[in-house]
């Protein structure tokens, strides 16, 4: 039911808000999680998913183009390549997982799901020719999407799968990148793609006593099907005998904890911060709004929908989901009465009214009246990604489930036996950590080792000395790289977008090169200059919205400062019209494109 404005108590919620944040920042920051490696790494970092050990002969030979990663961004990166006739049968991707599909490839826990629209999330679909079967696809399907993507594009040919990348050095005789693998392999690139994705590494809390624990431990995106038994659709018998704890309520414990839940004997959650559970309505996809589409339908969806999201004008919400619904009525109060309020005032009333719909569903849904309480999330609408369930809230009525609320303290240690939270020890069988993904090297530590570009200097040094790019893909002494999903670049709600249009421009590029004889390519420093002007010029002041945020990814664990820095200000859809107008008038003068006449 629509919250009217005239019910809110603004300054006890600012309050409530406030303290709950308060509790919280005791225990944020980067240091509260343990750093995966030695026994923890082999613990909870293997990929279980491989069928071998990938044991092979090292390969030495050159390629047009190397993509470093296989998860989406990997994929498109070739996909566009090949679109735009670079590198079609001469390319090689090198990929740490056994397959193709990244994020897809490594979380395959029960109820996984996109958590927006799969007709904008998933990539390539006209492409492909693929329509997935409902409107927020299961991790089966994306999973094997990538592997269709990888078949239409014949990726699977020269794919150096179970492959580390462990260096990349640019010969300015030879003009070409040498990449070096843990298999031994020495490829020859004229082209080196860093596609590495930055949410590959599970993070475990840095609580004590993980190691001491006697029963089974894994962490959801290397989820134990040996132990559980069942797969992705549930059917978990090797529970069934199991009192199970999971620790974390982000968008990956909503959507396992009702299969848990179904499949355990007893199951205990362990909560930090609520989540704000929305409505999700998914649906089978509609055959005759299918055969319906027109060419160019997924680009102008996805943008139909980013702008919905951000507030652009909109004659259609295409999408008309809990993401869009949310927003729209932000809008609408504004709209409302303007009279009464200036715009911060309405936008602020707006995202109150919404989070006190979402409080109302948890008191709708969930029986038990101080349960129903705990799992209130008390934060603003853009403090953490809102996630959307119709089953989870309705877990908490079965018998079997117990929601361990540790307001905000998290749990406090691990022993032999269980979990201990609130000083009582909770013994249990197996525990399983729903506690995200470490972002914490941000994308160029998720790369695994440090490009050395023009003079021998590296990566990692030339950042330190400067932190600039060209639209995030392009970096000056770093001659015929690209970036892919990086910072100074674009950061969507639906990340595919980013990929898809950076890839595309990165294939531009390379054919432009091509068509004109151009060896070398390097981006000036002056157009770095001026993108960083243009950066700071679009940067958008959310710093008091962030403050006041419960701690989270998005505002950097409470540390200050906000993940949105990182990126451009005025969003994807200007990001892409800002790549496509320097495609078309800038290209010659912001880049050194050198041939062999030249
Ligand atoms: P998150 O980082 O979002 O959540 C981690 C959870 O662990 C939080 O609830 C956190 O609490 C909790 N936690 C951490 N330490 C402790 C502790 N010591 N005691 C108790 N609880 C603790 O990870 P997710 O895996 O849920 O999601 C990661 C990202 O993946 C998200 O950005 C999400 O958007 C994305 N995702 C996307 C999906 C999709 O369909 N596209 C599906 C699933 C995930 P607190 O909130 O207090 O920090």
């Amino acid at each position: 039911m629509p919250i009217s404005d005239d019910t809110l108590d603004l300054e006890a919620l600012q309050k409530k808000y406030i303290e709950e944040r308060d509790k919280r920042l005791k225990v944020s920051g980067r240091s509260q999680y343990t750093v995966l490696e030695g026994d923890l790494a082999e613990r909870f970092d293997t990929d279980i998913w491989a069928s071998t050990d990938g044991a092979r002969e090292p390969v030495v030979r050159e390629f047009e183009a190397v993509i470093i990663g296989g998860g989406i961004g990997g994929m498109l990166a070739a996909g566009n390549l090949r679109n735009h006739g670079v590198a079609a049968e001469n390319l090689c991707i090198v990929e740490r997982g056994a397959d193709f599909g990244g994020t897809w490839y490594w979380n395959r826990y029960p109820g996984l799901g996109c958590d927006t629209e799969a007709y904008c999330y998933l990539p390539l679909l006209e492409e492909t020719g693929y329509i997935p079967t409902e409107k927020y696809a299961k991790g089966p399907e994306l999973f094997e999407h990538s592997q269709r993507v990888g078949r239409h594009f014949g990726l699977y040919d020269n794919a150096l799968f179970q492959t580390r990348a462990t260096g990349a050095v640019w010969n300015e005789d030879t003009l070409r990148w040498t990449i070096t693998t843990d298999r031994g392999d020495e490829l020859a690139a004229r082209y080196l793609l860093l596609c590495p994705g930055a949410t590959n590494r599970p993070k475990l809390p840095g609580i004590p006593g993980i190691e001491a624990f006697a029963g089974h431990s894994f962490h959801t995106m290397r989820w134990d099907y040996r132990y559980t038994g069942g797969g992705p659709e549930g059917g978990m018998t090797g529970l069934a005998d199991k009192r199970v704890g999971i620790i974390g309520t982000g968008c990956t414990a909503i959507q396992c904890a009702p299969p848990l839940a179904e499949s355990s004997k007893e199951l205990f959650v362990f909560q930090r911060t609520p989540s704000a559970v929305n409505v999700r309505a998914n649906r089978p996809t509609d055959p005759q709004w299918a055969a319906s589409l027109n060419p160019g339908w997924q680009m102008q969806r996805m943008e139909n929908f980013l702008n919905v999201i951000s507030g652009a004008p909109e004659e259609v919400d295409l999408v008309d989901d809990g993401w869009t619904r949310n927003l729209k009525n932000g809008r609408r109060v504004f709209e409302a009465d303007k009279s009464r309020m200036d715009e911060k005032e309405s936008i602020d009333l707006a995202d109150f009214a919404r989070m006190e719909e979402v409080r109302a569903r948890v008191d709708a849904v969930v029986r038990d009246k101080a349960t129903a309480e705990a799992l209130k999330p008390w934060y603003g609408l853009l403090c953490k990604r809102p996630t959307f369930h119709d089953e989870y809230l309705q877990t908490f009525n079965r018998p079997n489930v117990t929601l361990v609320d540790t307001q905000g303290a998290g749990v406090d240690h691990i022993t032999e036996r269980g979990i201990v939270a609130n000083g009582i020890e909770y013994p249990l069988d197996c525990i399983i950590f729903s506690t995200g993904f470490d972002v914490s090297a941000g994308i160029f530590g998720g790369l695994g080792f440090d490009p050395v570009g023009v003079g021998g200097l590296s990566l990692t040094n030339r950042l330190q000395q400067a932190f600039t790019s060209l639209h995030g893909i392009l970096f000056s002494g770093f001659p015929n790289m690209f970036m892919i999903g990086g910072s100074q670049g674009t950061l969507a709600t639906t990340r595919t977008y980013d990929l898809t249009i950076q890839t595309e421009h990165c294939a531009r590029i390379m054919e432009y090169c091509r068509a004109h004889g151009v060896e070398r390519m390097e981006v000036r420093q002056q157009a770095e200059a001026a993108w960083q002007t243009e950066m700071a010029d679009k940067r958008v002041d959310h710093d008091g919205y962030f403050e006041a945020c419960t701690p989270g990814l998005l505002n950097l664990e409470g540390r200050g400062g906000q993940v949105y820095d990182y990126y451009y200000g005025a969003g994807p859809v200007a990001y892409r019209g800002q790549i496509e107008r320097w495609f078309a008038e800038r290209i010659d003068d912001d880049l050194n494109l050198d041939s062999p006449a030249s």
